[in-house]
């Protein structure tokens, strides 16, 4: 009994002594990289008037096949950046690719190094009919008001568009030549599917492009720690993003009399189907990017925390559960289900002879379209449910790695323009969509972050009502651009 007791108290302290001794490995490797601060000048006035001036402009993509982009406002929009950057436009070449978007050629001093693109998107969500009162600034007024620029695109996506030329304006007027090649890809329609930002790539994989050294998009911003369980302010920078599919389950009846129904209707069978998903759903699993993010988070964690993340061997389970009780955090670990349009039945006393559903999954890269339908069919279990792909669908993109030289220009740019110790730079998974995924197979440095400290609340405000960027906010990302276009020569 007393080895036995020996035994169990001698397993116990070597447990606790690998569990403190993994901890303690971790808070040394946490510091954040040490930079020194740089100032860059902006043209402050300027530059917010012109990021105003592009919102007026609706560069409108409506719900696919509803309503054609108005290409006269995509236009004038391209007029508007020609005469607002007079020396991007001189020096760098642009073209029109795919009727609408826009690709700027900036030629390196050497070119025989991999290039960099920076990505944005020149077209806009609409403003849900009927809610245009609620704004407390109308969407497409372009007003500067109270610290903000409001309106449709100041944080999806006109801002990256503008801060970064801005940027590049900036960089000209000191007489910056990148060594690299720097390419700006602005897509049309990226609410809508991204065949401009498709075109782009084509144009550029033509022209010899194999592998660039960076690649920026949207996606990430600099949120409040209280978002991911931390005190300072996290920079999350996208290294992967979700795959998209939806599938539409069809159950045939036979229809007839409702007075003499069948066991299910056509309805009752569907509903059956639709209860079994969301009752079984896709497992949890804390890898990838997700995996990565909490890794580079916990060294700013209380304690108790650190100690759980360093040691997922024993914690991963609790953890997981803890982050998946909320939305948020379970689309950050799982392939997601969502019921999304429902549709049977036309009269009270008629039995349905068909009823629909369509699902919407969100794809956490490890799983495939092929592999989520396949689970979808098994759960459902039920040959009279035919399950079909509908619009568009995507694969998870590639998952980049923040360990490599893109991730490390852009953490570096960022802590040049923002000096906080306790700011961490993470990677994560973004569970929306970008272009960017285009790129995520040739370049393993493909991510997407824009340098504007956000709150929880402007988060809904994307696609939402009262879009606005606080002006500071703005001028950092132009900070940022300045840094990161500069940086790439040091890649
Ligand atoms: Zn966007």
């Amino acid at each position: 009994m007393t080895k036995l007791l020996l035994a169990v108290l001698a397993a116990v302290a070597l447990c606790a002594a690998v569990l403190v001794g993994n901890t303690a490995r971790v808070a040394r490797t946490a510091a954040p990289v040490a930079v020194t601060p740089v100032s860059v000048v902006v043209d402050s006035a300027g530059a917010i008037a012109r990021l105003a001036a592009s919102v007026t402009l609706p560069t409108i993509s409506y719900e696919e096949g509803t309503q054609a982009p108005d290409s006269a406002a995509f236009r004038a929009l391209h007029e508007q950046l020609r005469t607002g950057f007079p020396l991007v436009h001189a020096r760098l070449t642009r073209e029109t690719v795919a009727g609408l978007s826009l690709l700027y050629t900036w030629p390196g001093t050497d070119s025989s190094l991999a290039p960099v693109i920076v990505m944005g998107h020149l077209d806009v969500v609409p403003v849900i009919p009927g809610t245009e009162a609620e704004w407390t600034q109308p969407a497409f007024g372009g007003v500067i008001a109270d610290g903000f620029v409001w309106g449709r695109g100041t944080l999806d996506d006109k801002v990256a568009v503008l801060a970064a030329l801005e940027a590049a304006e900036g960089a000209l007027r000191g007489g910056f030549q990148p060594k690299r090649t720097i390419y700006f890809a602005f897509g049309h329609d990226e609410e809508v599917g991204g065949s401009g930002a498709r075109a782009i790539k084509e144009t550029l994989v033509k022209r010899g492009i194999k592998g660039p050294a960076l690649v920026i998009d949207e996606g990430g911003v600099i949120a409040p720690g209280s978002m991911v369980g931390t005190n300072g302010a996290v920079a999350l920078v996208g290294a992967s993003e979700k795959g998209f599919l939806s599938l539409q389950l069809t159950v045939r009846g036979a229809g007839g009399h409702s007075s003499t129904p069948p066991e299910h209707s056509a309805i009752g069978q569907l509903a059956m189907a639709i209860a079994k998903l969301e009752s079984s759903p896709f497992p949890l699993v804390l890898d990838g990017p997700t995996r990565a993010m909490m890794e580079r988070l916990r060294g700013t964690m209380p304690y108790g925390k650190r100690l759980a993340l360093s040691n997922l061997w024993l914690f991963g389970p609790m953890i997981t559960k803890g982050m998946a009780a909320k939305p948020s955090g379970a689309a950050m670990l799982r392939t997601t289900t969502a019921v999304t349009i429902v549709k049977g039945g036309v009269k009270a006393n008629v039995l349905p002879i068909e009823a629909r559903a369509t699902v919407n999954f969100r794809i956490r890269p490890g799983e495939t379209i092929a592999s989520v339908t396949e689970r979808v069919q098994h759960v459902i279990g039920d040959s009279g449910v035919t399950i079909e792909a509908v619009g568009f669908k995507t694969d998870p993109s590639a998952v980049s790695d923040p360990a490599g030289r893109g991730f490390a220009a852009i953490e570096r740019s960022l802590r040049e323009i923002n000096p906080d110790p306790a700011l961490v730079v993470a990677p994560y998974l973004v569970v929306g969509g970008t272009d960017s995924r285009i790129w995520s197979e040739l370049s393993s440095q493909t991510f997407r972050f824009l340098a504007i400290p956000v709150t929880a609340d402007a988060l809904t405000r994307i696609h939402g009502t009262n879009e606005r960027v606080p002006v500071g906010g703005y001028l950092m990302a132009v900070r940022f651009y300045d840094r990161l276009l500069r940086n790439t020569d040091g890649m």
